[in-house]
């Protein structure tokens, strides 16, 4: 149950509403890339402008590290913006002070401001109050609808709600919703699959998720530590040491729940060039490397996904940038998508694979946040959803 206030419980009639979105998308040499996450906020942004508030946009771009820099700077995204909404979208060339103050002043209801990037200020990330209050001083009311920037208690996700009381938007909504109950109330079966480089960033999604889930697939360089763990010869594979402790810790714990591949595709060298070989767990020859789970694990894993009724996946299961170790994990986004089973798919590898494989509409919700979403599997409190008014 989402327990938050949302824009419906609000009346924005000419109100000015500030909006944090995550408009954090590829740009390159100004032009936009992957627009998902504007998309996902057009279902806010036209709600509020056809209730009569004025919307004033404010997001982060990159990594400018608290500096003016263009090369993050939010303009494309604003031109973007405007071919998707019949509204005029205006543009604040800072987000707070003067260039702010005043087009925020002029906006007229039924009109948009986006303001410049809110990472041009190390106050951003710092949730500096000061900073926050001058946002906020922008607007009468704040919406928080930025799902992957809301595991981060930030000025323009947590610091603005001192000073302005702030609810949900449609997508944050939508995100906390499909996440929250598959991991706290979830139709049964509940399979969830777990890839990518590391164990140690996923540690806690891993323990929590065994509480909850009935199966855990295990993937990609994640399942070389654990192989290890077990005391099998990885070679030259990906293997976190530092992570073996742990490893032996939640093979203990874990009984039959989590599950590991059976076989492996292995590689002479870290290259699509490669001479690959497909072999059982094992048998890593001196040199060699696991690059992707092989065919008799893509084929144990399809059936546990076919037999779910929830599906959780986060992670590839292979090098999928090379094409030659990529079958894992589009063979694991094909048995999601023909699976019956609610599914949800979050990080920005898996949300790729899916993508490129054309299954996206077949699968029951993408999720716009990789870290905030690894944050809710791992049953953590999100700070920018927490700050927010309760129902
Ligand atoms: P993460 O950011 O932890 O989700 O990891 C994603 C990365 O893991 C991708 O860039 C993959 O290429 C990489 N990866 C997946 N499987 C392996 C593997 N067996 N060996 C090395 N890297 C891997």
């Amino acid at each position: 149950m989402f327990n938050k206030k949302t824009i419906r419980d609000i009346d924005v009639k000419g109100k000015k509403v500030l909006v944090r979105v995550d408009f954090n998308v590829p740009l390159k040499d100004g032009v936009v890339g992957d627009d998902t996450r504007i998309r996902g906020a057009l279902p806010t942004i036209n709600y509020l402008l056809e209730q009569g508030a004025a919307v004033i946009l404010c997001s982060h771009l990159g990594r400018p590290k608290g500096k003016v820099d263009p090369q993050y700077s939010l303009k494309p995204v604003a031109e973007y913006l405007q071919k998707l909404v019949s509204a005029n979208v205006h543009f604040a060339t800072d987000s707070i002070n003067e260039p702010a103050e005043t087009a925020a002043a002029a906006l007229k209801p039924g009109e948009i401001l986006v303001l410049e990037n809110t990472r041009y200020y190390a106050e951003e990330e710092k949730n500096d109050p000061e900073y926050a209050k001058k946002l906020a001083s922008l607007a009468d009311l704040y919406v928080n609808d930025a799902f992957g920037t809301a595991h981060r208690a930030h000025a323009s996700t947590e610091g603005v709600t001192h000073y302005k009381p702030g609810v949900a938007g449609f997508l944050l909504e939508k995100e906390i919703q499909y996440l929250s109950s598959a991991v706290e109330d979830p139709k049964r079966p509940f399979v969830a699959i777990l890839g990518g480089a590391k164990i140690s960033d996923k540690i806690g999604v891993i323990k929590n998720l065994l509480n909850k889930a009935d199966k855990v697939l295990i993937g990609g360089g994640m399942a070389n530590t654990f192989f290890k763990a077990q005391g099998l010869e990885m070679a030259d594979s990906l293997v976190q040491d530092e992570a073996l402790d742990t490893a032996k810790e939640i093979l203990a714990a874990a009984s039959d729940k989590l599950v590991l591949p059976v076989d492996v595709v292995i590689a002479d060298k870290f290259d699509n060039d490669a001479v690959t070989e497909e072999v059982a767990v094992g048998n890593v020859p001196a040199g060699w490397r696991i690059l992707d789970i092989g065919s008799k694990t893509i084929e144990l894993y399809g059936k546990l996904i076919a037999e779910a009724a929830t599906v959780v996946w986060n992670g590839p299961m292979g090098v999928f940038e090379m094409s030659n170790f990529a079958k894992g994990t589009f063979g694991v986004a094909k048995a999601v998508a023909d699976s019956n089973a609610i599914s949800i798919i979050g990080g920005g590898d898996s949300v790729a694979a899916i993508q490129e494989s054309g299954l996206a509409d077949k699968v029951t919700h993408i999720s716009t946040g990789g870290g905030a979403s690894l944050e809710m599997l791992e049953g953590i409190v999100l700070p920018g959803v927490a700050a927010l008014e309760d129902k």
